[in-house]
Protein backbone atom coordinates (compact mmCIF):
# COMPACT_ATOMS: atom_id res chain seq x y z
CA UNK A 1 0.00 0.00 0.00
CA UNK A 2 1.47 3.57 -0.96
CA UNK A 3 2.35 6.36 1.47
CA UNK A 4 -0.20 9.00 2.09
CA UNK A 5 -2.04 10.66 -0.40
CA UNK A 6 -0.84 13.71 0.11
CA UNK A 7 2.74 12.56 -0.61
CA UNK A 8 1.88 10.51 -4.19
CA UNK A 9 -0.30 13.31 -5.27
CA UNK A 10 3.19 15.70 -5.52
CA UNK A 11 4.60 13.48 -8.32
CA UNK A 12 1.49 14.05 -10.32
CA UNK A 13 2.57 16.29 -13.55
CA UNK A 14 -1.09 15.43 -15.28
CA UNK A 15 -0.23 13.30 -18.38
CA UNK A 16 -3.41 12.22 -18.83
CA UNK A 17 -2.20 8.93 -19.23
CA UNK A 18 -4.18 7.71 -16.20
CA UNK A 19 -7.24 9.22 -17.71
CA UNK A 20 -6.78 7.36 -21.28
CA UNK A 21 -6.74 3.98 -19.54
CA UNK A 22 -9.94 4.53 -17.22
CA UNK A 23 -12.58 2.49 -17.76
CA UNK A 24 -14.63 4.91 -16.10
CA UNK A 25 -13.68 7.79 -18.04
CA UNK A 26 -14.20 6.27 -21.24
CA UNK A 27 -18.14 5.17 -20.30
CA UNK A 28 -19.24 8.23 -18.10
CA UNK A 29 -17.55 10.85 -20.07
CA UNK A 30 -17.60 12.82 -16.66
CA UNK A 31 -15.08 11.00 -14.33
CA UNK A 32 -11.30 12.04 -14.65
CA UNK A 33 -8.74 10.84 -12.53
CA UNK A 34 -6.36 13.53 -13.57
CA UNK A 35 -8.95 15.94 -12.71
CA UNK A 36 -9.65 14.76 -9.15
CA UNK A 37 -5.60 14.59 -8.31
CA UNK A 38 -5.47 18.26 -9.84
CA UNK A 39 -7.92 19.04 -7.75
CA UNK A 40 -6.35 17.85 -4.92
CA UNK A 41 -2.92 19.35 -5.89
CA UNK A 42 -5.08 22.73 -5.38
CA UNK A 43 -5.75 21.74 -1.83
CA UNK A 44 -9.39 20.76 -2.66
CA UNK A 45 -10.42 17.57 -0.62
CA UNK A 46 -13.21 18.60 0.83
CA UNK A 47 -14.83 19.45 -2.42
CA UNK A 48 -13.99 15.89 -3.72
CA UNK A 49 -15.37 13.76 -0.75
CA UNK A 50 -18.39 15.34 -1.12
CA UNK A 51 -18.42 14.88 -4.62
CA UNK A 52 -20.41 11.50 -6.04
CA UNK A 53 -18.17 11.65 -8.80
CA UNK A 54 -14.96 9.66 -6.94
CA UNK A 55 -17.59 6.64 -6.47
CA UNK A 56 -17.44 6.00 -10.18
CA UNK A 57 -13.98 4.61 -9.95
CA UNK A 58 -14.71 1.17 -10.45
CA UNK A 59 -11.07 0.27 -8.94
CA UNK A 60 -9.76 -1.41 -11.37
CA UNK A 61 -6.29 -0.55 -10.89
CA UNK A 62 -5.61 0.08 -14.64
CA UNK A 63 -4.85 4.08 -14.12
CA UNK A 64 -2.00 2.75 -11.02
CA UNK A 65 -0.50 -0.12 -13.73
CA UNK A 66 0.38 3.15 -16.37
CA UNK A 67 1.20 5.92 -14.33
CA UNK A 68 4.65 7.00 -15.21
CA UNK A 69 5.07 8.42 -11.83
CA UNK A 70 3.60 5.77 -9.62
CA UNK A 71 1.23 8.40 -8.07
CA UNK A 72 -1.28 5.57 -8.09
CA UNK A 73 -4.68 7.58 -8.42
CA UNK A 74 -6.71 4.29 -7.72
CA UNK A 75 -5.15 4.37 -4.05
CA UNK A 76 -5.56 7.90 -3.96
CA UNK A 77 -9.43 7.52 -5.07
CA UNK A 78 -9.15 4.62 -2.62
CA UNK A 79 -8.64 7.38 0.54
CA UNK A 80 -10.87 9.81 -0.70
CA UNK A 81 -13.57 6.84 -0.85
CA UNK A 82 -12.32 6.25 3.41
CA UNK A 83 -12.24 9.85 4.00
CA UNK A 84 -15.66 10.48 2.55
CA UNK A 85 -17.55 7.57 4.14
CA UNK A 86 -16.14 8.54 7.36
CA UNK A 87 -17.68 11.53 7.23
CA UNK A 88 -21.12 10.03 6.13
CA UNK A 89 -20.83 10.40 2.21
CA UNK A 90 -21.45 7.80 0.48
CA UNK A 91 -24.39 6.76 -1.91
CA UNK A 92 -27.25 4.32 -1.30
CA UNK A 93 -25.45 1.68 -3.69
CA UNK A 94 -22.76 1.59 -1.45
CA UNK A 95 -24.67 0.68 1.65
CA UNK A 96 -27.09 -1.72 0.13
CA UNK A 97 -23.88 -3.71 -1.13
CA UNK A 98 -22.47 -3.75 2.49
CA UNK A 99 -26.04 -4.91 3.72
CA UNK A 100 -24.93 -7.99 1.06
CA UNK A 101 -21.64 -8.69 2.03
CA UNK A 102 -22.55 -8.57 5.71
CA UNK A 103 -26.09 -10.83 4.84
CA UNK A 104 -24.58 -13.22 3.04
CA UNK A 105 -20.44 -13.15 3.04
CA UNK A 106 -20.29 -11.97 -0.36
CA UNK A 107 -21.07 -9.26 -3.23
CA UNK A 108 -22.80 -11.36 -5.20
CA UNK A 109 -24.68 -14.61 -4.34
CA UNK A 110 -23.67 -17.61 -6.18
CA UNK A 111 -26.42 -18.96 -8.49
CA UNK A 112 -27.15 -21.71 -10.72
CA UNK A 113 -26.14 -19.43 -13.50
CA UNK A 114 -23.08 -18.79 -12.10
CA UNK A 115 -21.73 -22.46 -11.05
CA UNK A 116 -22.53 -23.87 -14.09
CA UNK A 117 -20.21 -21.15 -16.00
CA UNK A 118 -17.54 -21.99 -13.35
CA UNK A 119 -17.92 -26.21 -14.17
CA UNK A 120 -17.61 -25.03 -18.05
CA UNK A 121 -14.06 -22.70 -16.79
CA UNK A 122 -12.91 -25.89 -15.21
CA UNK A 123 -13.22 -23.81 -11.60
CA UNK A 124 -13.77 -25.23 -8.37
CA UNK A 125 -17.52 -25.27 -6.29
CA UNK A 126 -18.01 -21.72 -4.80
CA UNK A 127 -16.69 -21.56 -1.23
CA UNK A 128 -18.70 -21.70 1.65
CA UNK A 129 -18.58 -18.66 3.55
CA UNK A 130 -18.32 -18.12 7.51
CA UNK A 131 -20.90 -15.54 7.28
CA UNK A 132 -20.70 -15.43 10.85
CA UNK A 133 -16.97 -14.36 10.41
CA UNK A 134 -17.95 -12.00 8.23
CA UNK A 135 -20.16 -10.05 10.38
CA UNK A 136 -17.76 -10.00 13.17
CA UNK A 137 -14.92 -8.74 10.70
CA UNK A 138 -17.41 -5.57 10.17
CA UNK A 139 -18.53 -5.01 13.68
CA UNK A 140 -15.40 -5.68 15.33
CA UNK A 141 -13.48 -2.72 12.34
CA UNK A 142 -16.88 -0.23 12.77
CA UNK A 143 -17.69 -1.16 9.25
CA UNK A 144 -21.08 -2.13 10.34
CA UNK A 145 -21.68 1.38 12.69
CA UNK A 146 -20.17 3.53 9.46
CA UNK A 147 -22.42 2.25 6.77
CA UNK A 148 -25.35 3.24 9.54
CA UNK A 149 -28.57 4.13 7.40
CA UNK A 150 -31.63 6.04 9.24
CA UNK A 151 -29.29 5.73 12.62
CA UNK A 152 -29.34 1.93 12.32
CA UNK A 153 -26.27 -0.47 11.75
CA UNK A 154 -26.21 -2.67 9.33
CA UNK A 155 -26.83 -5.81 12.25
CA UNK A 156 -29.61 -3.63 13.19
CA UNK A 157 -31.20 -3.20 9.73
CA UNK A 158 -30.80 -6.89 9.00
CA UNK A 159 -32.29 -7.62 12.60
CA UNK A 160 -35.59 -5.69 10.90
CA UNK A 161 -35.68 -7.10 7.79
CA UNK A 162 -35.51 -10.79 9.38
CA UNK A 163 -38.47 -9.75 11.66
CA UNK A 164 -40.53 -8.57 8.37
CA UNK A 165 -40.00 -11.85 6.45
S1 LIG B 1 -0.90 9.21 -15.08
FE1 LIG B 1 0.04 9.79 -13.13
S2 LIG B 1 1.30 11.57 -13.59
FE2 LIG B 1 -0.12 11.31 -15.31
S3 LIG B 1 -1.89 12.60 -14.78
FE3 LIG B 1 -2.34 10.57 -14.03
S4 LIG B 1 -1.64 10.59 -11.91
FE4 LIG B 1 -0.68 12.34 -12.91
S1 LIG C 1 -8.98 2.44 -10.65
FE1 LIG C 1 -10.59 3.97 -10.88
S2 LIG C 1 -9.54 5.78 -11.62
FE2 LIG C 1 -8.17 4.07 -11.94
S3 LIG C 1 -8.55 3.36 -14.03
FE3 LIG C 1 -9.84 2.13 -12.70
S4 LIG C 1 -11.80 3.23 -12.61
FE4 LIG C 1 -10.28 4.67 -13.42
Amino acid sequence: MPENYEELIKRCYQCGTCTGACPSAKITGTFNPRKIIAYMLLGSKNKMISDDVIWLCVACHACAERCPELVYPSEVLFQLKNAATAEGNFPAAVKDEALQVYNTGTTVEPSAPIERRRIKLGLPEFPVVNVDEIQKIMEVTGIDKKLEFNGKTLKEQKNEEEEKQ
